[in-house]
């Protein structure tokens, strides 16, 4: 089959900041006969990768996996844990935080959206300013983006537990970590949030296809007593049969091969490493576009996104005509603006399966670009990546193969 985008050689980069590149092994692994699901070699299967996403999620609670893009995760938090007219409040972080509040919105949720301008993370402060003046505690959730994947920007979730805590109020955290898991570090118990969202096609490397959410004793409560109707999306009954490494419907098998092979990848490498390659990544791109003269839409270094660098363009300039000169002369997708960045931003995935080569060549595509579209900017952005990639490199492990 041709791929969509093919040149005569070579490979596409597919530089979005979600699906990302995914690995010859993962592909291999999934590339395996579909098995029985009530069968005993699908019981293991099934218990080896819930115990390794419970690595991932660093929680000794429940975790859940379905067969649905991330949206569908966002939707079981939503619906295990709340009833009809419930209040939550969320942080308008970007598209994606706009997205989940529309969800609740549709499901019958009251929603206050504490206003962002697209450039920062959830504020703490003001969470807790929320919090502490509800002394009823109508508010029964917070819900956070992590990494939200539109500007590039990570909120400060030990920071809002912090702040939940300091007002003394009950309310639920959920956290969608649907582009962090797996590329920055991420703490569901010792954090203390109740449901954490995620999905199968960004950090953890897989085509997309699953989704995820991990559970804490109180939001297993909460659910008890939720009344918003669920059905395919019920945690308890996927918890009665996960056990013993079954799924009450047909789950997404060869995805579950795909994801014990990505849990394998990642666990050789050490998620601290991992996270560590990210940072290391994410600080080179971020190098690259200030030498280019360009500006960073993250406006706080420490909200940094170790996964994407969301980069503004200049006045008068389009980002899209940028993306289709890369597209169309050198075969690499790079991230859309979304809704009312439209236009104005592009972004660069630097999630995933990715190494240093990996990143110079994302990072001379759009270099290259910015050239060819005539977008002004100074030369040299790849040359300071490539520096400081190799006064921090290290020797490479082993590669398997
Ligand atoms: C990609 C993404 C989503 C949406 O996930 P889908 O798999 O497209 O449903 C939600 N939130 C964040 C932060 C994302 O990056």
């Amino acid at each position: 089959m041709q791929p969509l985008y093919s040149h005569p050689s070579g490979r596409h980069f597919l530089q979005i900041p979600g699906p990302t590149n995914v690995p010859d092994r993962v592909l291999r692994a999934i590339d395996h006969a579909t098995i029985d699901h009530r069968g005993p070699e699908f019981g293991e299967l099934g218990k080896t990768v819930l115990a390794g996403m419970k690595k991932v999620f660093k929680t000794d609670g429940d975790v859940i996996i379905y067969p649905s893009s991330g949206t569908g995760a966002w939707e079981a938090a939503l619906v295990n844990t709340l009833s009809p007219g419930d209040k939550v409040l969320m942080a308008e972080t970007g598209h994606f935080a706009t997205l989940w509040k529309k969800m609740a919105e549709r499901l019958g949720l009251q929603v206050e959206f504490q206003d962002g301008d697209w450039r920062h993370g959830a504020d703490p402060e003001q969470i807790g300013r929320r919090l502490a003046a509800d002394p009823g505690h109508e508010i029964k959730a917070v819900c956070v983006v992590h990494n939200e994947t539109a500007t590039g920007v990570v909120s400060n979730v030990p920071a809002v537990r912090k702040a939940i805590d300091a007002a003394g109020h009950p309310a639920l955290l959920m956290v969608d970590t649907i582009s962090s898991l797996g590329s920055l570090d991420y703490r569901h118990d010792e954090w203390g949030v109740d449901v954490t969202v995620s999905g199968s096609q960004k950090g953890m490397m897989l085509p997309p296809g699953l989704s995820f959410n991990a559970v804490s004793a109180k939001a297993l409560k909460a659910a008890d007593t939720a009344r918003l109707p669920r059905s395919y999306w019920d945690w308890k009954e996927m918890l009665a049969i996960n056990p013993r490494g079954y799924f009450p419907y047909t789950p997404a098998t060869n995805l579950l091969y795909g994801l014990r092979e990505a849990l394998d990848m990642l666990f050789t490498e050490g998620l601290d490493n991992v996270f560590a390659r990210h940072q290391r990544h994410g600080e080179a791109t971020r190098r690259a576009v200030r030498a280019w003269g360009l500006e960073i839409l993250c406006a706080r270094p420490e909200e940094y996104s170790p996964a994407l660098t969301a980069v503004m363009m200049p006045d008068g300039h389009s980002a899209d005509a940028l993306r289709k000169t890369v597209l169309d002369h050198f075969n690499m997708s790079l991230g859309q603006g979304l809704s009312k960045l439209s236009d104005r931003v592009f972004r660069i995935g630097h999630l995933g399966d990715f190494n240093d080569l990996t990143l110079c060549a994302t990072l001379s595509g759009v270099e290259m670009g910015l050239k060819k579209a005539g977008v002004p900017h100074r030369a040299g952005g790849v040359q300071a990546a490539m520096d400081y990639l190799a006064e921090t490199s290290r020797p490479c492990p082993a590669q398997a193969t």
